[in-house]
């Protein structure tokens, strides 16, 4: 299991992952889920952060990467889902 799955669809996706000369702002995290940093935020005495969210379809050409449902999965929200 890794998140090499993704940036197979188009060749943009692909290069704006690796980043090779520049910060990638599309990045695979924890459990394999792919996301997109959409803003800065400023923390107090921190440097600032950037906000992510999950990815499902690709920003470039369309293609369904990951749905809703696996985020949740794969971010372990869904035993916190149960519980309630
Ligand atoms: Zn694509």
């Amino acid at each position: 299991m890794s998140g090499e799955s993704f940036g197979n669809c188009c060749a943009e996706l692909k290069e704006a992952m690796s980043g090779e000369d520049f910060e990638p702002l599309i990045t695979v995290g924890d459990g394999g889920i792919l996301y997109m940093s959409v803003g800065l935020i400023e923390m107090e005495d921190e440097e600032p952060g950037m906000i992510d969210h999950p990815v499902f379809f690709c920003p470039f050409c369309g293609t369904k990467l990951q749905t809703a449902d696996e985020v949740r999965v794969k971010s372990g929200a869904i035993e916190d889902e149960a519980a309630s």
